[in-house]
């Protein structure tokens, strides 16, 4: 059982917790940033069973989700408000332990209270990926009336869709799976394509006479579709890179000066949950739709097995502590 040591901390019994696709890299070593041993797992919930001395806004039996990066708030990154890519930046289950785990202790500022009478531990836990959606909503700059394209209907792919929808986005989702093709719709989708069957930019000439899409998300993992997206943007466009390759891509930087388009990356997120905590019960019915999966804790083999198995239809796999 972890103490409370510092004033400042308190001591949180895990619920809930997802496994994100980092969990699935750090698990077979292929994440760069892991530093092992590691304890995994950086999206969950819990209850507050103790709160340090120092603590007087937060009181056993809260809810709570965790906030999973700490940073130095010196550095460059953390001086222009991109805490989310400080130098010293810690990640849980990933530098530092996360909270596949029991219990955990925390700094006061590492957990968001949340109105439990609105979602249970389960649902709460998919606060984390939410976060995720947001940040990269925000850095795409997402405004209402914007078309916007999503590669990849994916956990995030769709929760992308799902807050580029509630920002009052037109939204594309392409998607080369049937069964997460159905499921784009239900997140907001107003076009689900699939690229394999229908010729995806002469869809995206028809819709936007010419013009182009105003934000892409590129959430599927293929490089091919980083290059090509400065000739699918609009005027103005901007590119949201949510996956990178192994090797350099290659980007045309004559559409980039000619449209006058900007390229983003993504990374984690920087004071999203206070917001996240407050919309998600606006999306439990998307969020119980892409939890395809829950197992307890100690089935956590069967749990990694099957959000790695192609045909499983998993989407979000939550483990739960008892
Ligand atoms: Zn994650
Ligand atoms: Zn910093």
């Amino acid at each position: 059982m972890p103490e409370i040591k510092e004033p400042n901390q308190v001591l949180v019994k895990v619920h809930a917790a997802g496994i994100c696709g980092s969990d699935v890299h750090v698990y077979h070593g292929s994440n760069p940033y892991a530093k092992y041993p590691v304890v995994l797992g950086h999206e969950g919930s819990g209850e507050v069973i103790a709160v340090g001395e120092g603590v007087t806004d937060l009181k056993p039996g809260a809810s709570v989700v965790f906030e999973p990066i700490t940073y130095c708030g010196k550095c460059y990154a953390c001086r222009c408000g991109h805490h989310n890519v400080c130098r010293e930046l810690k990640v849980l289950g990933c530098i530092v332990d996360g909270i596949f785990q029991e219990y955990v202790v925390m700094p006061r500022s590492q957990v968001y209270e949340y109105d439990a009478s609105k979602m249970t531990y389960q649902q709460a836990a998919l606060c984390e990926p939410f976060t995720i959606g947001l940040q990269a909503n925000w850095r795409g700059d997402v405004r209402p009336g914007d078309v916007v394209l999503v590669h990849g209907g994916g956990p995030i792919g769709l929760i992308v869709a799902n807050i580029a929808k509630s920002r009052g986005a037109t939204v594309i989702v392409s998607e080369p799976n049937e069964s997460r093709l159905a499921m784009a719709k239900d997140f907001g989708a107003d076009y689900s394509i699939n690229p394999m069957k229908e010729d995806l930019d002469a869809f995206i000439n028809k819709l936007t006479d010419g013009e182009g899409v105003n934000v892409i998300f590129e959430a599927a993992g293929v490089p091919a579709l980083l290059a090509h997206a400065t000739s699918q943007l609009s005027p103005a466009g901007r590119l949201v890179a949510m996956t990178f390759g192994k090797e350099p891509i290659p980007v045309n930087f004559k559409e980039i000066n000619a449209k006058e388009l900007t390229i983003l990356g993504t990374r984690h997120q920087y004071q999203k949950f206070p917001e996240v905590v407050k919309i998600l019960p606006d999306h439990l019915k998307e969020v119980d739709e892409i939890t395809t999966h829950v197992f307890k804790a100690e089935d956590f083999q069967k749990a990694f097995d099957t959000l790695a198995d192609r045909n499983s239809g998993a989407g979000k796999v939550v483990l739960t502590f008892a």
